[in-house]
């Protein structure tokens, strides 16, 4: 048995965000449920986000060419709202996670399971299923590739993102600045 299971449904909110340094950010995904405001944060790599991201691409695409009756999700964000909020007390870091659809509520889930210490029972690492429509799920898939973005400073002289190791620029022929 799972140390312990929350099932956040219905969703009240779901986001992603990165805090800190360029190249040292720490992802976090963190939502609540419409009735109870108390957010649920978990720490997960920058890998798992992009995966993640990617997932709920290829399952909103595959969702539209099978079922075009349904209507196609508003996607616009405003990034006000999806930047994460405090507390930041995350329950765990992330191993496993996962994507699957509900087809009888229409509903996509995002499941994480807690990272297994070496040694530690997998049985009982805890689960945290963030229960999203189709909606939320195009949002958090257009704001995952931001936030993905958003780390790397773009450079003064091309306008491109710098990594933190350094930046062969265009305009400089190369040179790294
Ligand atoms: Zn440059």
């Amino acid at each position: 048995m799972p140390r312990f299971k929350i099932d956040l449904n219905p969703l009240g909110h779901i986001t992603v965000d990165a805090i800190g340094q360029p190249g040292k950010r720490v992802f976090y995904i963190q939502g609540w449920r419409e009735t109870d405001l108390q957010p649920v944060t978990i720490i997960i790599e920058k890998i798992q986000l992009q995966s993640l991201a990617l997932g709920m691409d290829q399952m909103l695409d595959e969702l539209a060419k099978q079922k075009p009756e349904l209507a196609v999700p508003a996607a616009e964000y405003e990034a006000d709202k999806m930047r994460i909020s405090p507390p930041v007390d995350p329950l765990f870091r992330a191993g496993e996670m996962g994507l699957g659809y509900d087809a009888d509520h229409d509903m996509i889930v995002i499941l994480v399971r807690e990272v297994v210490m070496e040694g530690a029972d997998p049985e009982q690492a805890a689960e945290v299923r963030f229960w999203c429509t189709r909606a939320q799920t195009r949002r958090l898939a257009d704001w995952s590739r931001e936030v993905i973005q958003r780390g790397r400073p773009l450079c003064p002289q091309c306008g491109q993102p710098m990594e933190p190791e350094g930046h062969f620029c265009p305009k400089k022929n190369g040179h790294k600045h």
